[in-house]
Protein backbone atom coordinates (compact mmCIF):
# COMPACT_ATOMS: atom_id res chain seq x y z
CA UNK A 1 0.00 0.00 0.00
CA UNK A 2 1.50 3.38 -1.47
CA UNK A 3 2.16 5.85 1.68
CA UNK A 4 -0.19 8.53 2.03
CA UNK A 5 1.62 11.89 2.00
CA UNK A 6 -1.08 14.09 3.08
CA UNK A 7 -3.16 14.74 6.16
CA UNK A 8 -6.73 14.74 6.16
CA UNK A 9 -8.57 17.73 7.68
CA UNK A 10 -10.22 15.37 9.95
CA UNK A 11 -7.04 13.84 10.77
CA UNK A 12 -7.13 15.05 14.59
CA UNK A 13 -3.46 17.29 16.09
CA UNK A 14 -1.36 19.64 14.06
CA UNK A 15 0.88 17.72 11.59
CA UNK A 16 4.56 17.92 12.34
CA UNK A 17 6.03 18.78 8.76
CA UNK A 18 4.41 20.88 5.70
CA UNK A 19 4.81 20.87 2.26
CA UNK A 20 4.64 24.23 0.43
CA UNK A 21 1.24 24.33 -1.65
CA UNK A 22 2.90 25.35 -4.51
CA UNK A 23 3.45 22.69 -7.80
CA UNK A 24 6.35 24.05 -8.43
CA UNK A 25 8.26 25.18 -5.09
CA UNK A 26 7.97 21.52 -2.69
CA UNK A 27 9.36 23.47 -0.03
CA UNK A 28 9.18 20.80 2.70
CA UNK A 29 9.66 21.30 6.63
CA UNK A 30 8.51 21.66 10.01
CA UNK A 31 6.82 24.30 11.98
CA UNK A 32 9.77 26.00 13.34
CA UNK A 33 11.43 26.08 9.91
CA UNK A 34 8.75 28.09 8.06
CA UNK A 35 9.84 31.66 7.43
CA UNK A 36 7.93 34.72 9.37
CA UNK A 37 6.75 37.81 7.89
CA UNK A 38 5.08 40.34 9.82
CA UNK A 39 1.39 41.72 9.01
CA UNK A 40 2.23 45.05 10.48
CA UNK A 41 -0.85 44.55 12.76
CA UNK A 42 0.74 42.48 15.35
CA UNK A 43 0.90 39.39 13.86
CA UNK A 44 3.21 37.17 12.21
CA UNK A 45 2.16 35.14 8.77
CA UNK A 46 3.86 31.87 8.47
CA UNK A 47 5.39 31.76 4.88
CA UNK A 48 7.25 29.24 2.45
CA UNK A 49 11.02 30.51 2.97
CA UNK A 50 12.06 29.50 -0.03
CA UNK A 51 9.26 31.14 -1.96
CA UNK A 52 6.79 33.12 0.55
CA UNK A 53 3.54 31.25 -0.58
CA UNK A 54 0.69 31.15 2.84
CA UNK A 55 -0.43 27.90 2.15
CA UNK A 56 0.91 24.33 2.88
CA UNK A 57 -0.37 21.00 2.81
CA UNK A 58 -0.11 19.18 6.73
CA UNK A 59 2.21 15.95 5.99
CA UNK A 60 1.07 12.52 7.46
CA UNK A 61 3.50 10.97 10.04
CA UNK A 62 4.03 7.74 7.86
CA UNK A 63 5.08 9.78 4.77
CA UNK A 64 7.88 11.83 6.86
CA UNK A 65 9.10 7.99 8.26
CA UNK A 66 9.32 6.98 5.16
CA UNK A 67 11.56 10.34 3.59
CA UNK A 68 13.20 10.66 6.81
CA UNK A 69 12.58 14.18 7.10
ZN1 LIG B 1 7.19 27.48 -1.44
Amino acid sequence: MPTRKYRRTSDKGQPTHFECAKQKCKWMGTYDQKAYKPRGNGFTDHVCPECGNLEFYGLTEEYVKSKKL
